[in-house]
């Protein structure tokens, strides 16, 4: 240490992190070196990038490469690159503290339990951290490009809330991270078990990734290497020959997800624009991905060279989750994000990248029904966006929708609209939904009982975008959606004449009781009629076709707007004991009492607020009064 040595904390989040790490990832501890093997790759990529402009960058030192040397007597592991390196300050920001957004609120929702941990560790990505698994003391010795020679840094620290910076002269750029091993992590300065995990994880690194030859007898000062991977990008080789692990391994090196994917699709577009495409979709959410802000895209190469993370461009937001890689030929290799944007190649490509991801889904969907499922769970409520956000790609995102309807049990989401229209009715037209703010509600609607007893299947929505999105579908395959609580249910063309006559005719019977009805609660609804909606139920509420539906007032009134005034219709079931009740009542504060009470119930009965919840309580409770005396 000299006297320019300066101890520093990490950031609290930054201990939380590697506290659960060190935990919840000690049985997969071998990622360490993928991880810091791919900062190094990153690193690389990124001076190539800035030497695009300004070649001399490169200088003397033009190798861009990987070594990954060890020590077996001193217990340690180096890895160096020929990189971008890092400054002081750059060093400081970043192996002392996590820049991503919401971290701290990720971390507050680990649940102290190590496997579940280690998975959310998972998805929050792991990095150079991952060193502290196998090490106890880290030293990175650094020298940015753009720093003299007498400009490097050394960071040291042994991972426990601490780290100190010094000065460094250092001849060479870029990093090498030296890891002392822990006592019981001694195997891993061992030439066999190094060569083997660099193919395991690092084949598909793009630089050479260097180890001494152990073959032949080193002499000082001329050290002999040989490359341990292959060093081509991943993407640039022919599907055919690239392995499944290959695969999920490049996956893991541009998301540093420890899960495999669930899918990818590879694709090569030659002809008037060139470009290779390679999209993931990761098995799991992230932790930011309802952060409209976080960062998101693809990983852009021109002709095989590095140019951005997170390129947005290329994919909508609702296909926010893929990841991937995009090499295109025919961008400048000069190309900013600003160039990118409305650059009509980029548009074209967007178009396809688009198409070929929801191509990949619909696949997944028809050759793995489980992984789907997965994927629906993590994803759907994204994926639901598209419909609104990609009228072009609506007929597509409709078949990936799924549901859960009245025709399963449970609240799960695994009916596409095909199965909902390949179980339709004879005679019937429409594809029947109800939307509540939760599935239990939506699933004891008093407005199904009707249509459940005629064996027709209902979409129980109950996300929050659920209204916009049939609203905006319109309809699938030449059905329309139908709300269930909207209007006239249209289920004429499967009713039998003799049924439509004897509603008509019992409506006709009982006209004094709606008249009744609708005297007594002016004001609160529109109108009284006979239901043939309710079998089970007294009474249900119905919105008028063109009104506001009741879940879409309750939205905008939560948000503080003012939803048009419209009153709803109270259809009651003539054959309920409540309503023939009513009409043999001829007791008129009762009869009020018990029609005050059928409304409010059958507005409880949606999920509704009452407005007078006071006055339910009292009526209701002089109606019990009388129950008992
Ligand atoms: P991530 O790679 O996901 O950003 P890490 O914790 O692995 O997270 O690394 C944090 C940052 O440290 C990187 O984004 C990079 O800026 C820097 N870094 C890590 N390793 C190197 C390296 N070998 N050379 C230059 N910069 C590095």
């Amino acid at each position: 240490m000299t006297d320019k040595t300066q101890t520093l904390g990490f950031q609290a989040e930054v201990k939380q992190l590697l506290h659960l790490m060190i935990h919840s990832l000690y049985s997969n501890k071998e990622i360490f070196l993928r991880e810091l093997i791919s900062n190094a790759s990153d690193a690389l990529d990124k001076l190539r990038f800035e030497s695009i402009e300004e070649p001399s960058l490169l200088g003397q030192q033009t190798n861009l490469d990987i070594k990954v040397e060890y020590d077996a007597e001193a217990g340690t592991l180096t890895v160096r690159d020929s990189g971008i390196g890092m400054t002081r300050d750059e060093a400081i920001a970043n192996l002392g503290t996590i820049a991503k957004s919401g971290t701290s609120e990720f971390l507050q929702g680990l649940t102290g339990d190590g496997k579940k941990d280690a998975q959310l560790i998972g998805q929050f990505g792991v990095g150079f951290y991952s060193a502290f698994i196998v090490a106890d003391r880290v030293q990175v010795n650094t020298r940015s490009v753009h720093a003299g020679v007498d400009e490097g840094v050394s960071w040291v620290s042994d991972g426990e809330g601490e780290f100190s910076i010094a000065p460094l002269q250092r001849e060479q750029r870029g990093t090498e991270v030296i890891l002392h091993l822990k006592a019981d992590e001694k195997e891993f300065a061992n030439g066999f078990r190094l060569r083997s995990l660099v193919r395991k994880y690092s084949d598909h690194i793009a630089f050479p990734v260097l180890m001494i030859k152990e073959s032949v007898e080193q002499t000082e000062g001329e050290i002999q290497y040989e490359s341990v991977n292959s060093a081509t990008a991943l993407w640039t080789r022919s599907r055919s020959d690239i392995k499944d692990e290959e695969y999920t391994e490049f996956y893991k090196h541009i998301s540093h997800d420890v899960e495999a994917p669930l899918t990818w699709s590879h694709h090569r577009v030659e002809g008037k624009r060139e470009y290779t495409s390679l999209l993931y979709v990761p098995s799991h959410a992230p932790f930011d991905l309802w952060n409209r802000e976080s960062p998101r895209g693809l990983k852009l190469y021109v002709q095989r060279v590095f140019i951005m993370d997170n390129a947005e461009q290329f994919l909508p937001l609702y296909l926010r989750f893929i990841r991937g890689v995009l090499d295109s030929s025919d961008l400048p290799l000069n190309v900013s994000r600003e160039l990118l944007q409305g650059n009509p190649a980029v548009e074209a490509m967007r178009g396809a990248v688009t198409k070929r991801a929801l191509d990949m889904l619909a696949k997944l969907a028809r050759d793995d029904q489980e992984g789907y499922q997965k994927f629906w769970n993590q994803f759907g409520q994204v994926l639901k966006e598209g419909t609104v956000e990609d009228a072009a790609n609506s007929e597509a995102i409709a078949g990936l929708l799924r549901f859960a309807t009245t025709h399963g049990t449970d609240d799960v989401q695994d009916q596409s609209l095909a199965d909902y229209v390949s179980r339709m009715k004879e005679g019937q037209e429409h594809i029947y939904y109800v939307v509540a703010d939760s599935h239990h509600v939506a699933r004891n609607s008093p407005q199904l009982e009707g249509l459940i007893k005629r064996g027709v299947e209902v979409l129980l929505l109950s996300d929050r975008i659920d209204d916009w999105l049939v609203t905006h579908l319109g309809e699938f395959e030449g059905k329309k959606f139908k709300d269930v609580t909207r209007g006239d249910l249209g289920l004429e063309a499967m009713e039998e004449d003799t049924e439509k006559d004897a509603r008509e005719k019992s409506a006709q019977e009982h006209r004094g009781v709606l008249d009744g009805l609708a005297k007594s609660l002016e004001g609160k609804v529109q109108s009284v009629r006979a239901s043939s909606r309710l079998t089970e139920s007294p009474a249900c509420l119905v919105v008028d076709e063109d009104d506001m539906g009741a879940q879409m007032r309750r939205l905008m009134q939560m948000a503080g707007q003012e939803a048009p005034e419209a009153l709803p219709i109270l259809e009651v079931n003539l054959e309920h004991p409540l309503v023939q009740r009513l009409e043999s009542e001829s007791e008129p504060t009762r009869f009020d009492d018990l029609a005050g009470v059928l409304l409010d119930q059958a507005n409880l009965a949606e999920g509704g607020r009452l407005e007078d919840p006071a006055g339910f309580v009292k009526r209701l409770n002089r109606l019990l009064l009388e129950l008992s005396s």
